[in-house]
């Protein structure tokens, strides 16, 4: 490539062995000093915190770059096999503090900086979160990747280095207002530029069948307009164990000089605004959750993520073993998040062929044993289609294999179900019509050897609905794995209060080994425990208040901390969440308070800029929240904040500090979820329907730790067909004041009929959520929940048991079935030489 990086002088290795850094205050005092005044040039002068925060930034990554070097040497000699992880989305959050935590340097960097004067929490905030993601999917990839490193698996993460992640949201008017999220402004320390091992990627142009000489022929991809990936590595720091792993991101940018060549003189300014089209691809993250746009930029950053890992990995495997690909099955594995990275199959399949030289049965011998589809949603709206007349004219050559090997595909139906002709066109890679479609479901089920959902539930509707037919071809794919939570970040980091205790009272084994915090069951009955326990919530809780200072509202710690944070969709019932607020409120307009217990209700969550509907549900809940809080009537009995902004970091502020974790999507709708995990793990209660990873939740905690209500799956799907929620109004007292309070325009009183497409889709038979239908079964399990929390040590018992029940949901645990079951992993250690670390 890019003949500029590529040097051939071998750096001698009296260049390149580096003694062990020390990991003790007095060494991390003085690497601090020397990055401060030295690297960065700052002085006594310096006006800004920033500098303080990147010298600390660098001298925690000088202790992960050796061992982040000698990870990849063990990989490197050792042959081992490897899993690849493509993902368009990686939630990382902050790095720093994850990174002391993971090498143990807490302590000792807390001692360095007091040297100073300074304190570690404060410089930390100076972080800009890294929010390539929008949400469950992204940050999943990102607790996966933690846990790898924690398991000492060889797995690298593929990715995209947006320049602007998942906006910042504002209020405007209760209205969401997006703002963009220049991350790296200030540069990113997490980085490290690997122009040498850039790639070219091409897009559009045109296909060419030539004679290979040898009686066959060979496909040219020709007249293509190509664009540079350039891969920036990011390390990920395994739990105290030596192993930094590597999140490769890649970034475009135009080709060298761009060729001014091909521009008539003249035309300058226009070759110079192609250049800025090329580097387009990786400008922005598509803020859409569950929801797909079809836009062509997504269609390019799809293809451009793959193509990049692709024939990153292929430099690697050639420089490794030369143009022998017979083992290349067998040392390789891809594992897909969500349908997103799918063109890894057809590009797969034009690398080997066209680039090595395969023929089609062993490059689809390779691509077939090498892929694995994680599906995400069961949501239609979500489930990936490229317009054909697209697809072809951007990857004219991915088409092309995308036929062949969807005819090949439906000669192997036809065979099973001889004359069936519906059961083709239901299961063909093209949907047929006016304007066909490509199903990237569907080539991503046919290309893989393993297809899994994310929870028991998930995946039993994905064998015996959407993808029954593939079921039936072939069920040996089919497998769950249940997703979970990094307890690292999710209760190590997040929770220091509540990890001291656990630890003082079980041993520390817990942060690698989640089962062993069942031992803590034991101790819900001892009363001076649970005291300790409630003590830290109340700390927690305080912390979360501070979050939103700026609103002068008093609230006491004493109140129920009840939390719905999540992206705001209609599936996932924010608006069930407000009919609740609103009956609360209109028992308190007629004295109906008999055994209340004070409630902070908090919701946040980012909507997609284009989901009006999602919108329209944030303004309704800002105009709610402040009819309630300026009601002197609701002001020791409710009040509703709908925090700005959430993102991982205001996560790391919220889960500790909830009471109560709402859990209240459409039952079948949720695939997993993993805000859940996260509150349990914290020692929240859940009230949620039997959907998703709830069930699981359920199941390990029991019935008398958990707050369930509403319609099972299957019933909401009989209920549809006779679904009346005006009848259901009607017949409901206290749903119908609910109704009247919200359609008189009590909360809307000088903006008359804005909520009305939300009243409408309430009232339709044909609201797919089922809102009004789980209304009462909802209002009456909140009520349990008030009197549940008005007995304090019953309510500390649930907490503390919830807590002792989540060590499922560990991402260790995740990771382990995925390698168990599908990659077939070695564990690699790693070696360092003076390292005092061992494995876990
Ligand atoms: C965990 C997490 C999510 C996923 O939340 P769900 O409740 O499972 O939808 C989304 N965003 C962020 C920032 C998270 O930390």
């Amino acid at each position: 490539m890019p003949t500029r990086y590529v040097c051939n002088i071998i750096p001698p290795s009296k260049l390149t062995e580096l003694p062990p850094l020390s990991m003790d205050r007095e060494g991390l005092a003085n690497d601090y000093k020397g990055y401060f005044g030295r690297f960065l040039g700052r002085d006594e002068s310096c006006v800004s915190k920033h500098y303080l925060y990147f010298a600390l930034a660098l001298t925690i990554r000088d202790r992960l770059m050796e061992r982040w070097k000698s990870t990849n040497r063990a990989y490197d000699e050792s042959n081992c096999s490897r899993t690849y992880y493509l993902s368009m989305e990686y939630l990382l959050g902050r790095c720093l503090g994850n990174a002391m935590l993971n090498l143990g340097l807490e302590d000792e960097m807390n001692g360095a900086l007091e040297k100073y004067g300074l304190n570690l929490e404060e410089l930390a905030e100076l972080e800009h979160d890294a929010g390539l993601g929008n949400g469950g999917l992204g940050r999943l990839a990102a607790c996966f990747l933690d846990s790898c490193a924690t398991l000492q698996l060889p797995v690298i993460g593929y990715g995209l280095r947006y320049e602007y992640g998942m906006f910042r949201q504002e209020f405007n008017n209760g209205y969401q207002v997006e703002e963009p999220d220049h991350w790296l402004r200030d540069g990113n320390p997490w980085e490290l530029e690997r122009p040498e091992y850039t790639q070219r990627i091409k897009f559009g142009g045109r296909t060419e069948h030539v004679d290979d000489g040898h009686g066959g022929w060979r496909v040219r991809w020709v007249d293509s307009h190509d664009v540079l990936a350039v891969p920036y590595d990011i390390p990920i720091p395994g739990y105290h164990n030596g192993t930094v792993n590597t999140l490769r991101l890649w970034k475009a940018e135009a080709t060298d000089v761009f060729d001014l060549g091909e521009f008539n003189a003249g035309r300058y300014p226009e070759s110079v605004a192609a250049k800025n089209a090329a580097e387009n691809i990786t400008m922005v993250l598509y803020p859409n959750d569950a929801m797909e746009l079809g836009k062509e930029t997504r269609l390019r950053q799809q293809y451009f993520l793959t193509s990049a890992s692709l024939q990153d990995i292929l430099r690697d495997w050639v420089r490794r073993y030369g143009e022998d690909f017979s083992q290349f099955a067998e040392k390789n594995r891809f594992q897909l998040n969500d349908t997103h990275p799918t063109s890894v199959v057809p590009e797969l399949m034009r690398l080997l062929m066209d680039e090595h030289g395969l023929g089609w049965d062993k490059a689809w011998e390779i691509t077939s044993h090498t892929v694995a589809y994680t599906n995400h949603t069961l949501l239609p709206e979500a489930l990936e289609k490229w317009p054909v007349s697209m697809f072809g004219s951007l990857l004219p050559r991915l088409l092309e294999i995308i036929y062949e090997i969807n005819a090949r595909f439906l000669i192997e139906v036809a065979r099973c179900w001889p004359g069936d002709t519906d059961r083709q066109a239901r299961m063909s890679i093209i949907e047929e019509g006016e304007n066909p479609q490509v199903r990237m479901a569907h080539l991503a089920i046919v290309a893989s050897f393993s297809v899994n959902g994310v929870a028991a539930l998930h995946t039993r509707l994905l064998k015996h609905g959407l993808f029954h037919d593939f079921y039936q071809l072939w069920p040996q794919k089919f497998n769950n794995k249940t997703n979970g939570v990094t307890p690292r970040r999710w209760l190590a980091k997040c929770n220091p209060d509540l990890a001291h205790l656990i630890t003082e009272t079980i041993g520390d084994g817990w942060t690698t080994d989640l089962s062993q915090l069942r031992r803590l069951s034991l101790h819900a009955e001892n009363p001076e425990f649970r005291a300790r326990w409630r003590s830290i919530k109340h700390v927690n809780k305080k912390r979360l208040l501070a979050l939103k200072a700026q609103h002068g509202i008093q609230i006491d710690t004493h109140f129920l901390f009840d939390v719905q944070v999540k992206r705001i969709h209609e599936y996932k019932r924010q608006l069930l969440n407000v009919l609740h607020i609103i009956h609360l409120y209109d028992r308190i307009k007629r004295g109906d308070m008999e055994g209340w217990v004070p409630r902070c209700v908090l919701i946040s969550g980012k909507a997609a800029p284009g989901y009006w509907m999602a919108k329209l549900i944030i303004k309704l809940i800002n105009n709610v929240a402040d009819v309630v809080n300026h009601d002197p009537k609701a002001d020791e009995a409710l009040k509703v904040f709908f925090l700005p902004n959430y993102g991982v970091s205001a996560m790391e502020i919220i889960c500790p500090g909830a009471d109560l974790s709402e859990q209240i999507s459409t039952a079948g709708k949720e695939a997993s979820g993993t805000g859940n995990m996260k509150f349990m793990m914290n020692g929240a209660i859940t009230i949620g329907t039997l959907d998703g990873a709830n069930i699981e939740i359920l199941e390990e905690v029991g019935n008398e730790n958990f707050f369930l209500f509403g319609l099972k799956a299957e019933e909401v799907e009989a209920a549809r067909h006779h679904y009346d929620p005006n009848a259901i109004i009607a017949g409901d007292e206290e749903l119908q004041r609910v109704m009247h309070l919200l359609e008189c325009g009590h909360f809307n009183q000088f903006e008359p009929g804005i909520f009305d497409p939300i009243l409408h889709s309430l009232r339709s038979p044909h609201d797919p959520w089922l809102t009004i239908a789980d209304f009462r079964s909802y209002i009456d399990t909140q009520r349990r929940v008030a009197e549940a929390y008005r007995d304090q040590e019953h309510w500390t018992r649930m907490a503390i048991l919830n807590t002792a029940a989540s060590g499922r949901f560990s991402t260790d645990r995740t990771i382990k079935e995925y390698n168990a079951d599908i990659w077939k992993l070695e564990q690699i250690p790693a070696y360092l030489a003076g390292s005092t670390q061992s494995s876990p």
